[in-house]
């Protein structure tokens, strides 16, 4: 078995490398949900994706004719995991729904929208979740009627991530009330300044307003908007989450970030008793062989994906890994620091408030894009082949 990227991909990854350490580094915006950041940040990072956009690596696996570079899979995991290590902010609901558009959008619309998110020129929000419809998203209750031209929707979602930054929502509506859920729903993209639509922010448990409830009241969509067909929007909507699953590299990355940030600050207090703490030392040795290990499963998703072989379940084992190490890493990292760890927005907190932020910040991605307990049901009727309950 053979591990080693080829050269033209590490030479990529080093050219990713360069790129986010002369361009996003020195803009001293911290590494967190983009959703969070306001004022002189946001205008940073928003001036920063353009710039991202130039180089078109956002589309990198995605093809040619629509502003895509072509390359495979691998180099768009390459890619993530870089850009996340270092901190910068990718929009990674371009990547669920740049791929539902390119397998099942009218050319007009893969045209338009695969192009602008290539270029950077827009923000995505990604409209699924409801208050009654989360890991059972089939269950959403949100309606979308036909009315001459256009489609007509009314309903709520909730959880909406940088809904209040972004220009479009790539949204899941119930388009038949009598036919079984997964004929029932229609997907299409809709404008953020659309008449009807209002907003209520949501502040999270770090006290910051990353996600918002949306309300839609006979909101007009043109009827060209629609991805896929009307009432096969759930197929076309769970093409975008697989191919985002097989890509996945923003989890590990993150892990990645968190760990070496730490041996790095550790370095940098050669006379820390930490240091030569045997408990911790074997807790950081440990931590080394399991970011190794949540290395090699989220690549491994990717390999399988180029493959075109199944990759449901090792998506899965790898998003699981990933969340749950997250978590641990940000504890132990709390406890090396001591009581340094529990400072947060403070100038004395080592590592910009990293650790003590990521106590807070780890927690979400266990819950997002599907929990801990989904992934394991998944894992255990499709890896395993146990009977669904
Ligand atoms: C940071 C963050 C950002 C998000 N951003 C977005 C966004 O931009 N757009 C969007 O549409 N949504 C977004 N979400 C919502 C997210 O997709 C849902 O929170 C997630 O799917 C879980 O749904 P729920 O919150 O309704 O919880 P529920 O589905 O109600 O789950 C509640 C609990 O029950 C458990 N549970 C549910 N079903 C099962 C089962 N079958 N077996 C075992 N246990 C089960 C769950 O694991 C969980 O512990 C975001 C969530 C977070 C945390």
């Amino acid at each position: 078995m053979d591990f080693r990227f080829t050269p033209e991909q590490e030479a990529f990854r080093q050219e990713v490398i360069a790129f986010a350490k002369r361009e996003w580094a020195p803009l001293g915006v911290p590494a967190t949900a983009v959703g969070v950041l306001t004022g002189d940040e946001w205008d940073k990072c928003m001036a920063f994706r353009r710039k991202l956009g130039g180089t078109g690596w956002i589309g990198v696996a995605w093809p040619e004719a629509y502003g895509g570079l072509g390359k495979s899979v691998l180099h768009q995991m390459i890619f993530h995991e870089e850009m996340v290590y270092y901190g910068a902010p990718i929009d990674y609901n371009g990547y669920v729904v740049a791929p539902s558009l390119l397998a099942v959008g009218s050319e007009e619309i893969k045209r338009k929208f695969v192009g602008m998110t290539i270029r950077q020129e827009i923000v995505w929000c990604q409209g699924y979740s409801e208050p009654n419809a989360g890991s059972d998203l089939a269950g959403i209750q949100t309606q979308v009627r036909r009315d001459g031209d256009d489609f007509v929707v009314n309903g709520s979602k909730i959880w909406t991530s940088q809904a209040h930054f972004a220009e479009y929502i790539h949204l899941l509506a119930r388009s038949d009330q009598d036919a079984p859920n997964h004929q029932a729903i229609s997907y299409f993209v809709m404008d953020m300044k659309s008449p009807g639509i209002s907003m209520t922010p949501l502040i999270d448990a770090g006290n910051e307003h990353h996600f918002n409830q949306i309300f839609f009241d006979n909101v007009r969509v043109p009827a060209g908007n629609i991805i896929g067909e009307w009432n096969q929007g759930w197929r076309s909507a769970m093409r975008g989450l697989e191919n985002e699953r097989g890509s996945n590299m923003l989890y590990i990355a993150i892990c990645r970030r968190l760990f070496d940030g730490m041996l790095r600050y550790l370095e940098s207090q050669p006379r820390t008793p930490v240091r030569r703490d045997a408990v911790m030392r074997h807790k950081l040795a440990q931590t080394a062989i399991d970011v190794e290990v949540g290395r090699m499963l989220a690549y491994r998703v990717g390999w399988l994906n180029m493959q075109g072989k199944p990759f449901n379940a090792q998506a899965s084992i790898a998003k699981l890994w990933a969340t749950e190490l997250q978590k641990r890493v940000a504890q132990h990292n709390a406890e090396l620091l001591g009581q340094y760890g529990a400072l947060w927005h403070d100038a004395r907190a080592p590592m910009r408030s990293e650790v003590s932020d990521s106590l807070f910040g780890t927690i979400p991605n266990t819950i997002a894009g599907g929990t801990s307990e989904v992934q394991r049901d998944i894992i255990a009727a499709r890896g395993l082949g146990l009977p669904r309950r």
